[in-house]
């Protein structure tokens, strides 16, 4: 092998060239480096084979009970505080690990959990979330329908009719993760009498509810998409979230997770950037590393690039959020920006493995395949981009 002249900048290596880890202080350093170890030792190893099987971590729950990131101080005392920043770093270190992983765990902690505490009354809060926070609990959240996807806020075709003490839910929703195993799916369904959507914890083993698995998935495998049928679904009044009054409300369960995504991407970029960083200092042609070619290197420096600018973006987002100053544009210009890079970086990493790059042994194949899907879930990028073309003009532009 040639000889390299030049040492390895480790921050490169990483996919963390501008050192924003460092922006964390004391403990909150030492947690995200302990989850860091976590997704190496216990979620790495395993991530290609539950992906081709199509399993989720469920075996998982307790150790990650026990890394204190799931749920906030507020849902339960026992949970220490913890700045976004640090909400932010988390998730982009599980996408760069595996981002069915970040999936299975943001449909629980971000989606499920978050609807429960935007909408929810104190006793509901209180009543769901700590066995939540203890993962004796798992989550899931049921927006988007066969029929409704990009469009759920003009309308949801699951209804919601009223009848004495109980609401009665009918209708599909499709794509819900986690809903296979779940113990409880936030449903949302339109109230007939107001046409307005309402949020509904509809539990496991409730009669009518019935949630298949999605078949023949080619992104995200190691996550559990269903298709519910809710026939008659019967739901206590009390079940009902009391701050769910309409789709402003689930807009505000969508601000932060689509916040969350941005996160993801940027961490499934690293992800792909790293493997193909390091296939291309060991793989060699014509008697030398690919790494020691200029296009390679200007796929690998572009690739760094796109991370290193979403970073500085997600960054901004958390403190914005911290001050309370996230709206609904800015998260998802981050969704739209950092999932667009993330998809243009996975591609070159796929390309610099060649061959290999289509296979799962090399890791590259996986991200490349799941950037598919955070691409389009939580608002594709053309629904993202109209937020922000309507922050930006004032006019809305989705119908
Ligand atoms: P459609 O809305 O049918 O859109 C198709 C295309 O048309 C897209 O390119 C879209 O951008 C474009 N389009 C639509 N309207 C417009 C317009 N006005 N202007 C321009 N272009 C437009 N949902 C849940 O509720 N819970 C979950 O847990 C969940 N998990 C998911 C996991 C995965 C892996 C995936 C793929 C999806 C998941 N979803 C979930 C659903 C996800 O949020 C939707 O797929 C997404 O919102 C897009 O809806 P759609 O797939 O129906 O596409």
């Amino acid at each position: 092998m040639a000889e390299r002249q030049h040492e390895i900048d480790p921050a490169a290596v990483e996919g963390d060239f501008y050192h924003v880890k460092d922006l964390l202080e004391g403990d909150e350093r030492k947690k995200l480096d302990r989850v860091r170890t976590f997704l190496v030792d216990r979620v790495a190893p395993r991530a290609n084979e539950l992906w081709e099987a199509g399993e989720s971590p469920l075996y998982l729950r307790d150790e990650i009970r026990d890394l204190d990131i799931t749920g906030t101080y507020a849902d339960d005392h026992s949970i220490a505080p913890r700045s976004y920043l640090l909400t932010g770093l988390l998730g982009m270190e599980m996408s760069r690990v595996d981002p069915s992983f970040a999936t299975f765990f943001g449909v629980h902690a971000g989606l499920a959990m978050g609807a429960i505490r935007e909408c929810g009354s104190e006793e509901q809060k209180q009543r769901w979330l700590p066995p939540m926070v203890r993962w004796e609990k798992i989550g899931a959240f049921g927006l988007t329908e066969p029929l409704v996807g990009s469009g759920a806020a003009l309308g949801l075709l699951t209804t919601a009719r009223r009848d004495g003490d109980d609401w009665v839910l009918d209708g599909e929703k499709k794509w819900i993760g986690n809903a296979t195993f779940a113990d409880l799916v936030v449903i949302w369904a339109r109230d007939v009498d107001d046409d307005e959507v309402k949020a509904f914890v509809v539990e496991k083993g409730t009669p009518g509810l019935t949630a298949r698995a999605l078949e023949g998935k080619i992104a995200l495998r190691g996550v559990q998409n269903a298709h519910i049928v809710l026939d008659g679904v019967r739901v206590p009044e009390e079940n009902r979230l009391r701050h769910a009054e309409s789709f402003r409300d689930t807009a505000r369960v969508l601000k932060v997770t689509r916040g969350g995504v941005a996160w993801s991407a940027t961490g499934c970029a690293v992800g792909a950037y790293e493997a193909a960083r390091a296939y291309a200092v060991e793989r060699e042609q014509f008697g030398r590393p690919i790494a020691g070619f200029q296009l390679v290197q200007d796929l690998l420096a572009r690739m760094l690039a796109n991370i290193t600018a979403c970073q500085g973006m997600v960054v901004r987002m958390a403190a914005l959020h911290e001050q309370d100053r996230l709206g609904d544009a800015q998260a998802a210009l981050a969704k739209m920006f950092c999932t667009t890079r993330m998809r243009e970086t996975v591609a070159w990493a796929r390309e610099v493995l060649g061959g290999n790059g289509i296979l799962l042994e090399h890791d590259a194949a996986r991200f490349f395949a799941d950037a598919e899907a955070l691409y389009s879930y939580e608002g594709t990028r053309d629904m993202n981009s109209l937020i922000v073309g309507r922050a930006v003009t004032g006019y809305s532009a989705f119908v």
